[in-house]
């Protein structure tokens, strides 16, 4: 494997989040010099230095500091990928939100726990759990259900590397959100409990007091209520047929019935 070195900064300060990749090819990487004239730096806000960076070009280039501030991405430059992920998202969905009339809020710096994401607080309405990365199935009942607890209405939006996490929601409460970085945008998408999602411009979608409101979604969750009422009405007929049958004497005994006294005395 190349190690390439650093490939990413935000262009807007030590505490902006306008993240930026640089391109493998070093006339991109000059092109995007040319276009980001206030220069680079080292996000403070995806757990880097504050510090100014520059383009050390080359067949391969990379970003480099200016100065020796001690700082995280020097040593691991591989981990800046991840680290400056959720700043991608962070734009679009502040934007998203705003234009709603929403003040959010993001309140959990996303470098400090094992699940990068965005936790986004909207006074008044609720949360939004952005979800980057995988999440084990008891680690998603724990934080959904702490969550709950602080507000009721918790909307949880699944980045690709959170897929297992989204099919888990999806099959307890009959659909998931999804979320996919498209153009400078995001797409959000209905997924179902038998996998198959419904995509949108995430601008077609609201967020209210009852978490949010995505065509399609209220449909998927009635679909599986509706099956799930199905299923659970389809066991009650089947016990009671096998109880009319045992009683007819011409069905066996479902599994776990209690065994009758063998052999009779008489
Ligand atoms: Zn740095």
């Amino acid at each position: 494997m190349t190690v390439r070195g650093l490939r990413w900064a935000v262009t807007d300060g030590p505490d902006g989040t306008a993240a930026v990749e640089l391109p493998g090819d070093d006339a991109a990487a000059r092109l995007l010099e040319e276009q980001a004239r206030g220069g680079f730096w080292c996000a403070r806000e995806a757990g880097g230095c504050g510090g100014r960076l520059e383009v050390a070009h080359g067949p391969l280039p990379s970003f480099r500091h200016t100065g020796d501030a001690p700082c995280a991405f020097v040593r691991r430059q591989d981990a800046a990928g991840a680290a400056y992920d959720p700043l991608r998202y962070r734009r679009p969905l502040v934007a998203w939100l705003t234009a709603q009339g929403s003040a959010p809020r993001i309140e959990r710096a996303p470098w400090r726990d094992d699940h990068p994401g965005l936790h986004v607080v909207v006074a008044g309405v609720g949360v939004l759990e952005v979800q980057l990365a995988p999440l084990p199935d008891t680690a998603w009942r724990e934080r959904d259900d702490r969550l709950r607890r602080g507000t009721p209405s918790v909307t949880w939006l699944y980045g690709p590397g959170a897929d297992a996490a989204a099919a888990t929601e999806a099959g307890v409460r009959g659909a998931a959100l999804v979320l996919r970085r498209h153009d400078r945008g995001l797409l959000a998408g209905v997924r179902d409990d038998g996998g198959a999602t419904r995509w949108m411009r995430l601008g077609a979608c609201r967020l209210t007091v009852d978490g949010l409101d995505a065509p399609g979604l209220a449909e998927a969750r009635a679909r599986h209520t509706r099956r799930s009422a199905e299923r659970e009405e389809a066991a009650r007929r089947a016990g009671q047929a096998a109880r009319r049958g045992r009683r007819a004497g011409t069905a066996p005994r479902p599994p776990g019935d209690e065994p009758l006294p063998f052999p009779f005395a008489g």
